[in-house]
């Protein structure tokens, strides 16, 4: 496997390329990333347009798919959670969520993740690797393909946000490619402007992604306002602290298009950052800074061993009402799979167990 290429990253001048190299004609190449990315097989077999002996040579030396199902989980809110393992073993999770006019399909940049956040079951298993291109669009492919049916068109717009696994500022090249590949109208077609990157908050890529044309908005982890309690809820805030972060987001400020917003979200622990006092260093701190933002307020998803439990909803209530009397735009996310540990900072890896509606099983 090591040798062989991974297709399913390949853009469609790249696949042209490569089929190039084994003395193909363009169309070839076309044909495949069809094969690939709209009609979203898996493997050279499916691919009854492409000649026996073509699809035998691919066979050879490239990979249609890596990525294989391991378990997947239905919470009783309709959202569906896969976990995958890479062809070297290690554990990828993607979670399906469905709402009224469209899905959303939340994906992993890692496996693993290197960042600490206390209140993030992620963390816990630590860096294992960053995922390939190719591995961040076969997620893609096999929710859709799970949700729908191998190939067919989903009925409602497909939003992505790369809010699983992994800190996806640690591995924006990847994540780019992955996204220019899924951009194409021959493809995937999922366009940057409906993806959603979510970083803890690395200046220095904050500041790339500003400068990227066609980039995804981005979202920024806040978790509190004071650098003292930052420090301890997400270490990453002492590498790159409140003020920097914020002149960051400043600078990005003037990448957003007309109408578009920076997002903070901010977990709720209760009685970690949850008083009135924090609420308005929070605003105070926005507006400071006055970025054109919004917050997105997400109740802690509780799990073991993590040492915080979930603000009760008139503490985010009331939070809210804060945030909003200073003029900040503020929404209150609601938990999605919880059942299944599909929700925000669940994703560890688990099988078995759980609450919800057992694994159905793998299906590859
Ligand atoms: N590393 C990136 C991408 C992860 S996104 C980032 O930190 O932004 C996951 C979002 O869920 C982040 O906003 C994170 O702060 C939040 N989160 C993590 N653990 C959580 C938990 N247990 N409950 C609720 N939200 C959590």
């Amino acid at each position: 496997m090591d040798r062989a290429i991974q297709l399913a990253g390949l853009s469609q001048p790249e696949l042209i390329s490569f089929l190039e190299t084994l003395g193909e004609p363009a169309y070839r190449g076309r044909q495949l990333f069809a094969a690939l990315q709209h009609r979203r097989l898996r493997s050279f077999d499916e691919m009854t347009d492409l000649p026996k002996e073509l699809r035998a040579r691919l066979d050879d030396v490239a990979k249609a798919s890596t990525l294989k199902i391991e378990s997947q989980y239905v919470s009783n809110d309709g959202t569906r959670r896969y976990l995958m393992k890479t062809h070297d073993g290690l554990p990828v999770e993607t979670v399906f969520i469905p709402e009224e006019r469209r899905d959303t399909i939340c994906f992993s940049s890692q496996s693993g993740c290197p960042l600490q956040c206390t209140f993030c079951l992620t963390a816990q298993l630590g860096l294992l690797r960053s995922l390939t291109a190719g591995e961040i669009v076969e997620q893609i492919v096999i929710a859709l393909n799970d949700a729908y049916g191998i190939g067919v068109k989903p009925p409602r717009g497909t939003n992505l946000v790369a809010m699983g696994a992994g800190e996806p500022l640690l591995n924006l090249d990847s994540l780019l490619e992955a996204l220019r590949v899924m951009a194409d109208p021959n493809g995937v077609h999922i366009v940057p402007n409906r993806v959603t990157v979510s970083t803890a908050g690395v200046v220095p890529r904050i500041l790339d992604l500003a400068k990227t044309a066609d980039r995804p908005h981005l979202a920024i982890s806040l978790a509190a306002a004071t650098d003292e309690l930052r420090n301890v809820l997400m270490p990453i805030n002492k590498r790159w602290p409140l003020e920097e972060l914020l002149s960051a987001c400043k600078v990005f400020e003037k990448s957003l298009k007309p109408g578009e917003r920076l997002t903070f979200e901010y977990v709720m622990l209760d009685g970690v950052n949850d008083s009135d006092e924090q609420a308005r260093q929070l605003a105070n701190l926005l507006n400071r800074h006055a970025i054109r933002a919004k917050v997105n307020l997400i109740p802690h998803n509780a799990a073991e061993p993590l040492p915080y439990q979930p603000s009760p909803a008139e503490t985010v209530e009331r939070f809210k009402n804060i945030l909003e009397s200073k003029g900040i735009h503020t929404y209150v996310r609601r938990p999605r799979g919880r059942d299944i540990f599909a929700a925000c900072g669940q994703l560890a890896a688990r099988q078995g167990a759980l609450s919800g509606t057992p694994s159905i099983g793998a299906t590859n």
